[in-house]
């Protein structure tokens, strides 16, 4: 399609076969969707391509660029290059040019991502000067890095010595990416990733590990890692993404100078296809999980196939909104087939989705049992047979058209990295880039075809499920002992390779090690970082970016109108202050926002209910919270939060369902109760490993404030503890759950302060008001005396260690700090901010290996945390965190280093405003009274800051709180003995987090 530039004047009268700064346009396309205009164009002189994609009203521009990088083998080369060229590059030979714009630019986002087919390096930023900064840095890194070995060693792996004083201690392998990968292989979910995703193809690049597989990280050498770079990363094979406001000519005028470097060659990239199967296949694998845990409903199982070609938008199109007919809501047939067998505990890995350039469908389940695979394929063939013949009812195919819209509607934050990600699921398997993104053009052709042919979704799942034997099934069974055999293994792998070293090359070993962490303590310089194009304090906004909201009051309620944006959805979340509930009745709080979820209410059963939510609402959600005010310390507020979206032309019947679930939700179905209860359990089991770092936050901090002891009190090892006795012993707990869910709902409705927030079109305004009006009318609104839940502050700061199945560590420290209304806040988080960078990077990042690291004040919970995350190290990590004093006081901060800290820091309170996140982020400011002149006094605060002030701050803060700081590690049974060997007087008490 050839066209003109749209009426907007976009464009810049440039004109297909004009040559613009030696780029030659290619093609112009309005895209009304996305009130933009898409300008092609490829670079003459190197081949590259540029898609830009103009959109006049959004000032946050983003830029990436995209190689294909299908990886030749499972050493994870496409993703330790990744992480690699960004650590120096010919025009920045500076020590991590990424982590130095990271902190000191105003990017809303910066980032590299390897996915199974591509690499992208993707960074946004509102202020046009910053922008231009971050991609020169990001085009110099990816064309010119300087990809030594000493990066190569650190990013992907190198050998050590266990203890690195002791040459007759083991060998042991490190490397950034090697933990990464370690860490993410410990999750028995990416396990079926892995092997149902690359099990589908086996015999193309889709079916290998761009990740890295830890065991086969090692194979790879620095010589192909090189090598991978210069066949790839050239522009020819480059595909240029930009987005924003920024005129089309000025951004090619920035290009030109770099690409002028090279010289067109071919590079195209194959896409080949995976040969199709005659009849299914099945894998079997064990995945470790604790000596001494309990295996019963730990098994995963899946069915899975390769249906169709991704980059046929009308083929997605139809399998997407097949996807959400059959798992999009608690009574969609396959999904309440699957939950009724009770084959498992919950549906998971379910639904249609893109693996690069093939379309994959997939149904699983977790909390099984090896022996029931055949009872679960069966169920699901027979499920999908019926389903086949059966006709959909249209209700429920509107309800899944609906779900679609949404997703094309919604502007999200990140926005831009939406529309990136849709050019991408084209462009980079040499397919047009522009044909994912009028997704709402496609949906309606989706319509249109399946009021031609009410059967289309029938006959899907019969030629695309039934009838394909290009099927794989998958189970992924606990075991108990393979942990122990891999280490055995890997324990015998470094034996056999010391053996075969002689004395002098063990010690060049410990010596090559020992270099390479000494270099990475050494910091830049400042005429080196002076090099680094940079904003001033001078370039940042006087003000600070505003939510526009009107407050006003509809009966006894207070509402907010945010005035964003929001392309044709609503948005509404209500606030019901806690205040005065029974202290017993709050660690029921998260059973009660589940059956407000997943039960029914109002004389109708779940199934109902969740038909009602998938025709009115693109979701509803309910959660509970407890924070501090932002300007009384001894203020802790305790809040339940309910909301939902819904379209214009829906909004009366979703308000309808909001009075149901909120007047009268009822638990009293005990069938479906115990299920529920099924499904949290399998969920805790999951959420407490797999987001160890968080387990460990909650635990640390438990005793340090209220708000933090409730945010335990809901999710920790004790609650799923909580939830086990109930669930073992249902018969005998279930009135109890019953009552205490029934006490909390009347206590919302009748006696707890509500508070409203909405962004969405005037008509549904009126409707809301009319609704608040109606009931209000049905609240008996008496307030009651506050009673505060239960809090114990530590007596001795714990040192505790939890034990699950995982081959790294989390550690965290946690501290209590200053309150936010403190005048010290401001400069006290410059100082963190210079020691996450300066700091905690370097020496647990690229010193300890670790994947991240950081230090964060929580002023939601009145905490100061120090972290590391998929670390391969505990003793050494903790020394850091003990450190930090010591650090911050041999410090000589110049005034640009303050300034580089004032300006990152400006970027997380200056990010764009879209409209889900504006209308709970002007709630939650209101309810905690932060207001904008509070948000601006801290802002003006920090351009003061000084170097020796914000020295003497952190100072002051970390001698005042350090004694009473608890300590938290989440790791495996043996790391946490390993380092108890070590640490002598300073040892945990380890407990395990499932039992
Ligand atoms: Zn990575």
């Amino acid at each position: 399609m050839k066209q003109q530039p749209n009426a907007t004047g976009s464009g810049y009268g440039l004109q297909v076969g004009q040559v613009c700064d030696g780029f030659q346009i290619e093609q112009v396309t309005p895209l009304p969707e996305l009130r933009a205009t898409a300008i092609r164009a490829i670079h003459q002189k190197s081949g590259a391509r540029v898609l830009h994609l103009h959109a006049p009203d959004d000032s946050e521009n983003c830029f990436a660029v995209t190689f294909p990088t299908p990886p030749p083998d499972d050493t994870g080369v496409p993703h330790i290059l990744e992480h690699a060229v960004l650590g120096g590059s010919g025009k920045f030979p500076v020590r991590e040019p990424f982590f130095e714009m990271v902190k000191m630019s105003m990017a809303t986002f910066i980032n590299a991502m390897t996915s199974q087919a591509y690499t992208v390096y993707p960074v946004a930023s509102n202020v046009k000067k910053d922008f231009f900064n971050l991609v020169e840095v990001y085009l110099d890194a990816v064309f010119h890095p300087l990809l030594t070995e000493e990066v190569f060693r650190r990013e992907g792996h190198h050998l050590s010595l266990e203890i690195p004083a002791d040459l007759a201690s083991p060998l042991k392998i490190s490397g950034i990416v090697y933990s990464e990968m370690k860490g993410a292989s410990s999750m028995p979910e990416r396990l079926m990733w892995q092997l149902a995703g690359c099990g589908l193809f086996p015999d193309t690049p889709l079916g290998r590990d761009a990740g890295g597989d830890p065991e086969r990280i090692p194979d790879l050498t620095y010589e192909q890692f090189q090598r991978f770079h210069r066949e790839l990363y050239h522009p020819a094979n480059g595909l240029i993404f930009i987005y924003g406001d920024i005129p089309t000519a000025e951004q090619l005028q920035f290009l030109a100078p770099v690409l002028n470097d090279f010289e067109r060659r071919a590079a195209r990239v194959d896409t080949p296809r995976q040969r199709r199967w005659s009849r299914p296949q099945r894998i079997e694998k064990p995945y470790p999980i604790g000596s001494h845990e309990d295996p019963a409903a730990r098994t995963f199982l899946s069915l899975n196939w390769i249906v169709g070609d991704a980059l046929d938008p009308a083929s997605v199109m139809a399998w997407r909104v097949l996807s959400g007919l059959l798992f999009g809501n608690e009574a969609a047939p396959l999904k309440k087939a699957l939950i009724d067998s009770k084959l498992g505990a919950d549906v998971f890995f379910a639904g249609a989705w893109g693996q690069s350039y093939e379309e994959e469908f997939h149904v699983g389940i977790k909390g099984s049992e090896p022996d029931r695979a055949e009872a679960f394929e069966r169920l699901t063939l027979d499920t999908l047979e019926r389903l086949a013949i059966e006709p959909f009812a249209p209700d429920r195919v509107a309800a899944a058209f609906q779900q679609v819209a949404y997703e094309t509607l919604e502007v999200n934050t990140g926005f831009p990295l939406q529309v990136l990600f849709a050019t991408n699921a084209a462009w980079p398997f040499n397919a047009d880039p522009l044909s994912f993104l009028n997704a709402q053009q496609h949906l309606e052709t989706c319509r249109a075809r399946y009021a031609a042919d009410p059967r289309l979704f029938n006959c899907l799942i019969r030629a695309g499920l039934l009838d394909n034997p290009h099927r794989l099934r998958v189970v992924l069974r606990p075991d108990r002992d393979a942990q122990a055999r891999a280490d055995v293994a890997f324990a015998a792998q470094m034996a056999r390779q010391r053996a075969g070293l002689s004395a002098g090359q063990i010690a060049g070993i410990a010596t090559s090690a020992a270099a390479l962490a000494a270099a990475q303590s050494v910091p830049n310089s400042p005429e080196a970082l002076a090099r680094l194009p940079q904003l001033t304090t001078r370039d940042l906004p006087a003000s600070l970016r505003r939510i526009p909201t009107e407050v006003g009051q509809v009966a006894d309620m207070t509402v907010l109108r945010n005035d964003v944006f929001a392309n044709g959805v609503n948005y509404l979340e209500i606030d019901m202050d806690l205040a005065g509930l029974p202290a017993e009745l709050y660690r029921w709080l998260p059973r009660y926002y589940e059956v407000v979820g997943k039960m029914g209410a109002a004389g109708q059963n779940f199934a109902r209910i969740a038909e009602r939510r998938a025709a009115c609402t693109g979701g509803t959600w309910a959660y509970c919270n407890g924070y501090l005010h932002a300007t009384d310390p001894g203020r802790n507020l305790r809040r339940f939060r309910f909301g939902l979206k819904t379209l214009d032309g829906q909004a009366e019947n979703a308000l309808g369902l909001l009075g149901d679930l909120i007047f009268a939700t009822d638990p009293r179905d005990t069938d479906r109760l115990r299920d529920v209860l099924t499904q949290s359990r399998a969920s805790y089991r999951t959420t407490l490993v797999n987001s160890g770092l968080e387990t460990a936050r909650r635990q640390a901090t438990r005793g340090l404030s209220p708000a933090a002891a409730l945010d335990h009190l809901w999710v920790s090892p004790d609650a799923l503890r909580f939830i086990e006795a109930m669930h073992t012993d249902f018969g005998q707990h279930a009135e109890e759950l019953m009552c205490s869910v029934e006490r909390i709902r009347d206590f919302l409705v009748h006696h707890a302060r509500w508070t409203i927030s909405f962004t969405g079109s005037d008509t549904v305004f009126r409707t809301l008001t009319r609704t608040l009006e109606s009931w209000s009318a049905r609240r008996r609104g008496e307030t009651v005396p506050d009673i505060l839940p239960s809090f114990q502050p530590f007596a001795l700061p714990p040192r505790e260690g939890l034990a699950g199945e995982m081959k790294v560590a989390h550690c965290l420290k946690a501290m209590p700090a200053p309150h936010l209304a403190h005048p010290d806040v401001p400069l006290l988080r410059l100082g963190l901010y210079l020691a996450n960078y300066d700091y905690f990077l370097p020496e647990i990042r690229f010193k300890g290996h670790a994947y991240g690291a950081g230090v964060r004040h929580d002023d939601a919970h009145g905490t100061l945390c120090q972290s590391s995350f998929s670390d391969p190290n505990i003793v050494e990590t903790l020394e850091v965190f003990n450190r930090l004093r010591a650090y911050v006081a041999g410090q000589r901060w110049s005034q640009t280093d303050i300034d580089r800290a004032i300006i990152g820091s400006a970027k997380e309170i200056e990010r764009p405003i879209r409209p889900a996140a504006a209308n709970g982020t002007a709630l939650i400011r209101y309810i905690r009274g932060d207001s904008d002149a509070l948000r601006e006094a801290r802002y003006a605060a920090s351009l003061r800051a000084t170097p020796e002030k914000v020295q003497e701050i952190v100072l002051r803060v970390l001698d005042a709180s350090q004694p009473r700081a608890a300590v938290c590690v989440v790791s495996s049974r043996e790391k946490l003995a390993e380092a108890n060997r070590r640490l002598g007087d300073q040892r945990f008490a380890v407990s395990d987090i499932l039992s």
